[in-house]
Order: C-alpha cells, then structure tokens, then sequence
C-alpha cells in the first residue's frame, strides 16, 4: 500500500514468550454463528495458500498444509449446527459424518461415544512461528525495517502520540503507530484494556509419532476437535510431533509467566492419547509450549484508535482464534490505519474497543485446571467456546 513502515519487536518475529511462537496452528472455518469470522478464516485459508505459491520455493518453506479438520461430538451441538448453517450460507464445503463412518475412515482414532463427525474439506495446519520469521524476511525485502528492542510509549502532544522510545536508547516518530502487543496489550495499556483483557496460559505438546508409523502424521489424518482439545497430526520433514492442546495456568502476566507444564496438565494430555489415540499410547512428548491467549470481554478482534491518541492504534485480542486471520486482518489493519477503503464494511464496527469490563481479577497461584481462577478467566474451551 505504500507506507514506509518500521516494526519494532522486543524478542523478534515468532519468538517463544509471544503467542504466534508456537510450532504451529490450526486454521479452519467453523465459527457456529460468527458468520464473519468464517468469512475472514476462508479468505485466510487461499491467502496462505498464495503465500506458499508465490514464496515456498524461494524462502525454502511451506507453511500451509492441508489437512481437513474433523469436529468429533456424541451428537449434534449447537457449534455444529450453527456452523453447519453458516458454511452453507456461504458455500464452505463440508462433510457431516456418523460415527461408524469416523472410526472407518480412521482408524487410528477410536472416537469413543462419537455418534457425528463434521468434517471441513478445506481446513489446514500453518507453521506459526517460522510463518512470523518468513513475513518479517518478506517484509523487509519490500523495504521495510525490523528493530528488536521494547517500545514505550513516548509524550502525548496536542491528542497526539509524539514518538514511542526504545529499550535501545532511539527513538522514532511516525505518523501512525500500530501497537499490536498480543498478550502485553493489557499490561501495556492499563487504562484502557486492564479490565478488558484476560491472558490464560495454555499448554501444547508435542508427541513423537511411533517409528515407522505414519498413521499420526500429515496427510494420514486430519486436524481434530473433541470435546475441550485440540490437535493435529505431526507435520512432514521436521516432525515436530502430534500435536495435543490443554488448557493451562491461571492468567498471568507474559513476561514473567512460568512456561514449564506441570504434570497434571501432562496427565491430561496422556489420557486424550488413551481414551482417542492408542496407538499414541506411552509415546515421549518430544515439546511443548505455553502460550498465553489474548481473550477479550467482547470476544473480538480488537482494531481501533487508541482512546487518547489520534494517531495511534490497537490491534489484537486474537481470542485464541487469530492466527489464521493474519493474511486478512493485517490487510484490516493496514487499511484503517490508513484511511483505505474497509476491507469489510459490513462487520468494520465489530473490531471496536468493547465497552464492557469484567469484573475483579480472581486470585491464585500456578496451577493446572483445577489452579485456574475459572469463570471469565477460563480459556475459551473451558468456558464452552471453540478453541484451537
Ligand atoms: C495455546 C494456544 C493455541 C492457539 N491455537 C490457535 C490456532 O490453532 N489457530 C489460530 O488461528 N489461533 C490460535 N491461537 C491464537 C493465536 O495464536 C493468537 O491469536 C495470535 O498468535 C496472536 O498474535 P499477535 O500478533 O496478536 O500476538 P503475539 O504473537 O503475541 O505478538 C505480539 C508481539 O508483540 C511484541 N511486543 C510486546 N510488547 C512489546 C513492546 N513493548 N515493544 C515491542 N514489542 C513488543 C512481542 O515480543 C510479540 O512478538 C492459539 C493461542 C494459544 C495460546
């Protein structure tokens, strides 16, 4: 678009402390009624195709992988019939299978008290964080410049931000400022987002697939969703390992958030491999990460003018959903910051600072399920929501 752009990050693209810097993530479309965040994920879905297309080869990495996506339950909930509904209103195509035909299809998945299947045809895995170290590689190729250093803030001048400073003693002033801090919004911006921000900690592991045994990798099996967990099959060439989610620690603060799993959270990770995986059973976990996720009282994406200045944005609160987003919401971004065209003007106003707050932040220390605050700090599949 012709900005002159300079990002500044402390740690750099796809570190480990930052949400993206996991291994990988889900990317799907099933939403039930949030009609436009399918529409954005299945626009995501051809954009990171487009990317492998036209920069795989050069930058010596694929980063999409298809895959399908199989939402596993004992029958028909209201996440499957909503999101049935709106992939047929848009023409997303779809499968919904019984459970006989699950544990045909695959049957190294034993999908106890399975009674449906909904599968998505078109839904994937994506390398996260080599995904953030490739973008920042394009992006600088096209001219623009990455600085690793903290940035603060600098003077309010006339109801605009003069400059922001930096850990490495500069300074820069521009004349828009995007502070798109994932889980450090809420620390970074007290005022505003402190009381509208959550950051639950969540553990991912990362199984080594049996020797020799292909059925838990790529493309042998598709990303899956069972009650409460999420995961997907290890991924070709590096084999980083079968992927297993489980919620995690209390919210917390990312700077400082222990990232080491604690064994109830394994044990939890162990029994999904018994009760669905077998033949996962007794498998070492190879790695794991802890991510914090970015939730917000609205349950939405964040893009909006920062409230005390004129010239500054915010950008986030991916609600545990926003990597997939990134090929659409940064063109979002990109065009409300500078005063473009919307890229969708019917839903623009949802992406707006939530007006709600929640209520006192429960205390506690490190913990598994049961350390968790629980009520609204519950990570999404906690609290009932989808969640990858
Ligand atoms: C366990 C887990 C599983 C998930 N699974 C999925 C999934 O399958 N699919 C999906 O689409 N989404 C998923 N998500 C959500 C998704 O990963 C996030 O929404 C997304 O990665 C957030 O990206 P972000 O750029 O907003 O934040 P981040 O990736 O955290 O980036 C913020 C960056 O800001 C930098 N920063 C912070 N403060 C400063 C400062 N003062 N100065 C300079 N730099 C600063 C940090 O270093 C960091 O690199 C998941 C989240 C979690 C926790």
């Amino acid at each position: 678009m012709g900005a002159n752009v300079t990002m500044v990050d402390t740690w750099g693209p796809g570190n480990s402390r930052s949400t993206s810097g996991d291994e990988t993530r889900g990317i799907r479309t099933g939403y039930g009624t949030k009609e436009h965040w399918t529409r954005m994920a299945s626009e995501s879905i051809k954009r990171w195709r487009a990317w492998d297309a036209e920069w795989g080869r050069e930058l010596n990495i694929g980063l999409y992988f298809d895959t399908g996506d199989l939402t596993m339950r004992n029958s028909v909930d209201p996440f499957i019939r909503d999101s049935m509904a709106t992939w047929e209103q848009l023409g997303i195509e779809h499968e919904l299978i019984d459970g006989d035909e699950v544990r045909y299809r695959y049957p190294q998945i034993t999908a106890p008290d399975v009674n449906v299947g909904l599968y998505e045809v078109n839904a994937g895995i994506c390398r996260a964080r080599r995904s953030c170290e490739a973008v920042a590689e394009v992006f600088m190729r096209k001219g623009g410049k990455m600085v690793i250093a903290k940035a603060d803030p600098g003077e309010s001048v006339g109801g605009n931000l003069s400059g922001v400073t930096l850990a490495n003693g500069e300074s820069l002033s521009a004349g828009q400022y995007v502070f798109a801090l994932g889980p450090w919004m809420r620390t970074f911006f007290p005022d505003h987002l402190g009381t509208r921000m959550r950051t639950p900690l969540a553990y991912v592991y990362y199984f080594g697939t049996p020797k020799g045994d292909q059925r838990f990798s790529v493309p042998n099996m598709p990303t899956w969703n069972i009650p409460a967990t999420t995961g997907w099959p290890s991924l070709t060439n590096d084999a980083r390992g079968f992927r297993v989610r489980t919620g995690g620690g209390d919210d917390d603060d990312p700077d400082t958030s222990i990232r080491w799993t604690t064994p109830d959270s394994q044990e939890r990770a162990r029994n999904i491999l018994r009760d669905w995986f077998p033949g996962m059973v007794g498998q070492p976990i190879l790695e794991t990460r802890a991510c914090h996720y970015e939730s917000g009282i609205g349950r939405d994406f964040l893009v909006d003018h920062h409230p005390d200045y004129g010239n500054a944005w915010l950008a986030g609160m991916g609600n545990s959903e926003g990597f997939k987003q990134g090929p659409v919401i940064g063109e979002v971004i990109a065009r409300r910051v500078l005063g473009a065209e919307e890229m969708y003007p019917d839903f623009a106003e949802r992406f707006r600072m939530p007006t709600e707050e929640y209520g006192p932040r429960p205390t506690g220390g490190r913990g598994g399920r049961g350390g968790r605050g629980g009520g609204q700090d519950a990570s999404p599949e906690e609290s009932g929501q989808e969640a990858d």
